[in-house]
């Protein structure tokens, strides 16, 4: 399979290129040439399959050209190997459940799979393949654990002095072996201005082979398709509606495949927080990117939402296209706050603040006869101290987050020079 560049300024690369480059040399997003539909003999199996052979067949349909299919299906089982289960929340709203993988979140997912196909397709080379990687908390750490133990690749960890939160710091400083976690004395976007620097910097490149683990990746977005169809294949019902709390736009974009490849999800709500680009782009047919703004949903904080080209691409550029399978909500904080108050009164089920706006924008916006599902895509613990605050009660911390606060902060502090971060790298 072909993959081409949404600028369209550079030739079509193969799915190895893609995944090792991460952006077209254009600067534009990869899509697949193709998406392939996928069987109705499996629509009609699905309920019966496992996560795993689920997300088996949807993988086959993106990659089985280019991948031998016994390699495939290991990356994608040793991906999948912890429960994504459905869970009713009211009589016609379920959660999508993303939180059971190793750090908590639906980044989980498209980190492991990237780590392992990118390991696939590095091994047997003798060049160390180093990802940098910017965060402002939860990036990092899926990235991070996605990639620890996987041989040939490094990766570098870049975050903002005292800007995360200890929890997040420890899954990302703690781990050792092949991530290394950079301190760096200055904000989330000093931290994304070293990576981008690093990306264009021809001696660097010539000493290091670099490539970066964000969702602009076809290797973490894609595999995000696996767990539509997981939740169609468990609700089997006439009407279904789906509900993505977005930042970025990649989650839903990865649905938005599952669509297009026969899924029966009838249409899309992109939920946001005041961060409303898409919202205000549904409404006006014009997209205004803007500073983003800080909110207690965080991880959807996002100004200019990297996967709105392939929204774009996957509808020809059609505003009317677009707004027929997809409709947006916004919400403030104080509607944040009341939605996860008002659930876990009303029926003792927690939100995180992100899937608080999922949640919202079905109650909302289901019409008779719909079922919908949202994605759960943090677990609450997460945003301990702001659940706390809002529901006036304690939050129990799940083990596997326990766990990564025993470990021991590793870290190399780093200023937001780009002179003294290129000079530890050449160093390295
Ligand atoms: C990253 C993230 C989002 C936003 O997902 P996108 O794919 O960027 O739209 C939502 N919630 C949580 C908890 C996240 O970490």
């Amino acid at each position: 399979m072909k993959y081409y560049s949404t600028n369209h300024q550079t030739p079509d690369v193969t799915l190895q290129e893609a995944v090792v480059k991460g952006l077209a040399a254009d600067k534009g997003l990869f899509m697949p040439e193709r998406i392939n539909t996928l069987p109705t003999s499996f629509f009609e199996q699905m309920s019966q399959m496992s996560l795993q052979e689920v997300a088996y067949q949807v993988a086959q349909a993106f990659f089985g050209e280019d991948i031998p299919a016994d390699k495939l299906k290991q990356i994608v089982y040793d991906t999948m190997n912890f429960n994504i289960p459905l869970v009713k929340v009211s009589d016609n709203i379920y959660s999508l459940e993303l939180f059971h993988g190793p750090t908590l979140a639906f980044k989980d997912v498209g980190a492991r799979f990237m780590a392992r196909m990118l390991g696939y397709f590095v091994s047997g080379q003798d060049k160390l393949v180093n990802v940098l990687v910017a965060t402002s908390g939860d990036t990092g750490s899926a990235v991070a654990n996605g990639f620890l133990g996987v041989e040939g690749i490094h990766v570098y960890v870049l975050y903002p002095k005292g800007k995360v939160s200890l929890i997040q710091e420890k899954q990302f400083t703690t781990l050792g072996k092949n991530v290394t976690a950079l301190e760096v004395d200055g904000t989330f976007d000093d931290c994304q201005r070293l990576v981008k620097s690093a990306f264009m910097d021809d001696e660097l490149n010539a000493h290091m082979q670099l490539t970066s683990a964000n969702s602009i990746n076809v290797a973490r977005f894609l595999p995000q398709a696996f767990y539509y169809f997981w939740a169609v294949a468990q609700l089997q019902d006439a009407n279904i509606v789906c509900c993505v709390p977005s930042g970025n736009f990649g989650n839903i974009t990865a649905g938005l495949f599952g669509k297009r490849m026969g899924l029966p999800i009838s249409r899309f709500i992109a939920a946001n927080n005041r961060n409303d680009i898409f919202y205000q782009y549904l409404q006006t047919g014009q997209y205004s990117p803007r500073p983003s703004i800080a909110t207690i949903a965080n991880a959807m904080d996002v100004g200019d939402p990297s996967n709105f080209a392939r929204v774009l691409a996957l509808y020809d550029n059609s505003h009317a296209a677009i707004c027929q399978e997809i409709s947006g909500a916004t919400y403030t904080d104080a509607e944040i706050a009341e939605e996860i108050r008002r659930v876990y009164e009303t029926s003792g089920y927690l939100l995180d603040p992100h899937g608080a706006c999922g949640h919202r924008a079905l109650r909302e916006g289901l019409r008779p006869g719909e079922t919908g599902f949202f994605i759960e895509t943090a677990h609450p613990a997460k945003f301990k101290d702001t659940v706390e605050n809002i529901i006036g009660k304690p939050v129990s911390i799940p083990q596997r987050l326990q766990d990564f606060m025993k470990g021991t902060k590793q870290s190399i502090n780093m200023t937001s020079q780009f002179a003294d971060f290129k000079t530890y790298l050449l160093a390295e």
